[in-house]
């Protein structure tokens, strides 16, 4: 799972004002993290987005302990599972409290109200006294009754937002830092340095991690990005790996399903088969020669992107170098597992026809 990239996507939704995300009080879904807000008719897309941070399996190490989160409205920010308070999500902070949650999934704004036109806080409509253990009740009064601990930690809370100066305000948009730099705004490196060791593997080298960072760039759907990830990182399960890990026989089995002259490894799928070459001279010379990159240079699009100045044609060359590798590999697939005749014409439309932008 490659969180940096789920990161990146993570932060977008929460800091780009123009993006039109069409799932739902996103900001505090994102946060959450978790398959507690993913909804029945949410698409993959958002559900894997969701799920790859799940707070159980990540515990400290997730993305909402990354975002530092300064309250304003109070509405894009989950009460108990973000850090707003300090370095810690009031989950982690409180446990005891949290234990008692009337509902974990609440903002902050939820836990202030309006007194004499200005906000106050209301701390306790966040727990539900007598829901757990023997001492809660509802008194005399019709008010929940806290235990004494409870009502202990409830002030102890209170007096930490207010020495922090820490208030529901006005209708202002919550706002929202990258802890791990000092800029306080999202990067690829210092989200691979956090999460590496505990989801990488061993570590890339330089260009890698560049060009993977290039990628990150583009708007694509996530398997799109997922697929370009792995061939970045030569991750893809050609056959020459299968044979590797014993799945495949050596023979008839690993050769080339569009030549079957060669071993398909990647680097011959994709670059070296004369099949497919054929496809790169076309691509290439509909958007490749304006890139300025040479044909070789075209096909290892990401670690080399940079020498394209103007920022559109970086973008068109991204897209179309996904499309084109997208497309050569599902037609290598539908040939392999659908005994589908290779299409010159079908493989080159579809890319056309993919390049989504
Ligand atoms: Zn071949």
């Amino acid at each position: 799972m490659n969180v940096a990239l789920i990161s990146k996507w993570k932060w977008r939704i929460l800091t780009e004002k123009e993006a039109v995300w069409r799932y739902g009080k996103v900001k505090v879904k994102v946060l959450i993290g978790d398959i507690s807000v993913v909804g029945k008719k949410d698409s993959i897309w958002w559900r894997d987005l969701l799920i790859s941070d799940n707070y159980e399996n990540l515990n400290s190490n997730h993305f909402a302990g990354a975002i530092e989160c300064t309250v304003w409205s109070g509405k894009d920010i989950p009460f108990w599972y973000a850090c707003w308070t300090g370095s810690q999500t009031l989950m982690e902070a409180y446990p005891e409290l949290y234990c008692f949650a009337g509902n974990h999934l609440a903002e902050v704004f939820c836990a202030s109200i309006m007194l004499n036109g200005s906000w106050s806080w209301r701390l306790e409509n966040m727990v539900e006294a007598g829901s757990r253990g023997e001492s809660g009740s509802t008194g005399s009064s019709g008010e929940p009754e806290f235990t004494h601990q409870l009502s202990e930690l409830i002030l102890e809370l209170l007096f930490e937002l207010q020495q922090r100066q820490i208030a529901v305000r006005d209708s202002s948009d919550d706002a929202f830092s990258w802890r791990l730099e000092i800029n306080g705004v999202f990067s690829v490196s210092s989200c691979y340095d956090r999460f590496k060791e505990k989801h990488f593997g061993p570590p890339l080298d330089n260009s890698t991690v560049l060009a993977l960072s290039h990628l990150w760039k583009i708007k694509a759907p996530l398997k799109i990005f997922f697929f370009g990830r792995s061939f970045i990182i030569n991750k893809l399960a050609t056959r020459d790996l299968l044979v590797k890990k014993g799945i495949l026989t050596d023979g008839n089995d690993s050769k080339c399903a569009f030549c079957l002259s060669e071993e398909e490894s990647l680097r011959h799928l994709f670059v070296n088969c004369e099949v497919t070459k054929g496809i790169w001279r076309k691509v290439y010379g509909w958007v490749g020669v304006d890139t300025s990159l040479s044909r070789e240079e075209f096909v290892n699009y990401f670690h080399n992107c940079l020498k394209i100045k103007c920022v559109k044609t970086r973008v068109i060359g991204a897209v179309m170098w996904l499309s084109t590798v997208w497309n050569i590999w599902l037609m290598r697939n539908s040939v392999i597992f659908e005994s589908e005749k290779f299409s010159f014409l079908d493989c080159l439309s579809e890319i056309v026809f993919n390049a989504w932008r």
